[in-house]
């Protein structure tokens, strides 16, 4: 009895180490034996996710994230420059049968939401920043709200109304069979530029449950690049799910803004790509390292966790072979 115990546990041992060093060897074998293949897949060993890791390589599951394609970004209020010209490859892309799951989202807002320029005088303004900006107030300012913590808005043009016209995704836009809608801005008093969460970090819009478990990564397309199509994909990041904005499918507010949304997403550990170039990725490294760098960030807090299971596992598996004995 004590002899099968010990021997139990060391070949639950054996195992898990032959599992690594296969993986191991077939990734290597893949992507080549260079450093940074090498210490990516240590990183991944010594923090127990080489195989969730190596699941998500060989079984792609990509969401597709389709932002705001609205009448009033594309030819109403609040029109993005270009936003007409990425319509045909949005549509070639939700049609493409690439992904799990399709999931669109529209920017819903009611009459007296605080985005709204109409709206500037509803609202006090927090005092210590209205005394260092005494000057007229005008469209597209940045102004801060009194509130606490002070809240930061841009001011826009009354824009996607609830159950108007503008707010309705374009007509050349067709859904897939099973496609996901979600809302954002709902709340009168807060923006919210992500399709996941406000601007405050709250406010779930129930994307997260949609998805979480779902995909492997995901794709995050159309308007605007600069706001909410880049907050989306800093969300994602986030939460621990590998995003890229693919530039073909979306368009940004200003060029400066764009620049700077993109360079954001990217220290964030985010992808910018293009369609085509996103498609021919699914079998290469920077797809692969791209999912270990998310993993290996949104596990890095659970480091200790893990060491503290492990210890406890170990301990109780000695408790019992002791007390067996
Ligand atoms: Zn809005």
């Amino acid at each position: 009895m004590i002899l099968k115990m010990e021997s139990l546990l060391l070949l639950c041992g054996l195992f898990s180490i032959t599992v690594c060093e296969d993986i191991m060897n077939e990734a290597i074998g893949r992507f080549g034996e260079t450093e940074e293949v090498s210490s990516t897949l240590s990183m991944l060993s010594n923090k127990n996710l080489l195989d969730v890791w190596w699941n998500q390589v060989n079984n792609p599951k990509p969401g597709l994230l389709v932002i705001d394609l609205q009448n009033d970004f594309i030819n109403g209020s609040l029109a993005v420059p270009e936003a007409e010209d990425i319509l045909e490859l949005c549509q070639e892309i939700i049609d493409s049968k690439m992904f799990t799951k399709t999931i669109f989202s529209k920017d819903w807002h009611p009459s007296d939401h605080i985005s709204f320029f109409s709206n500037l005088g509803e609202r006090e303004l927090d005092p210590a920043w209205r005394e260092k900006h005494p000057g007229e107030i005008k469209m597209f300012d940045e102004v801060v709200f009194a509130r606490d913590p002070p809240y930061t808005q841009v001011l826009w043009p009354d824009h996607c109304l609830q159950d108007t016209e503008g707010s309705e995704i374009h007509s050349s836009i067709n859904y897939p069979f099973l496609a996901f809608e979600i809302l954002k801005g709902t709340d009168s008093d807060i923006d919210s530029y992500s399709a996941f969460f406000d601007n405050g970090g709250n406010g779930d819009t129930g994307l997260q449950s949609i998805i979480k478990d779902f995909v492997t990564e995901v794709v995050v397309i159309g308007l605007a690049t600069d706001y909410c199509v880049g907050s989306t994909t800093l969300d994602a990041q986030k939460i621990g799910i590998p995003a890229t904005i693919l530039t073909d499918a979306s368009r940004g507010v200003a060029a400066e803004t764009t620049e700077s949304m993109l360079a954001r997403v990217k220290a964030a550990g985010g992808q910018v790509s293009t369609w085509p170039d996103w498609r021919d990725s699914l079998e290469t490294w920077s797809r692969a390292k791209h999912l270990a760098d998310t993993l290996l960030a949104t596990h890095q807090h659970n480091h200790s966790t893990h060491i503290y299971t492990s210890t406890i596992i170990l301990l109780v598996s000695y408790i019992i072979v002791a007390f067996i004995r």
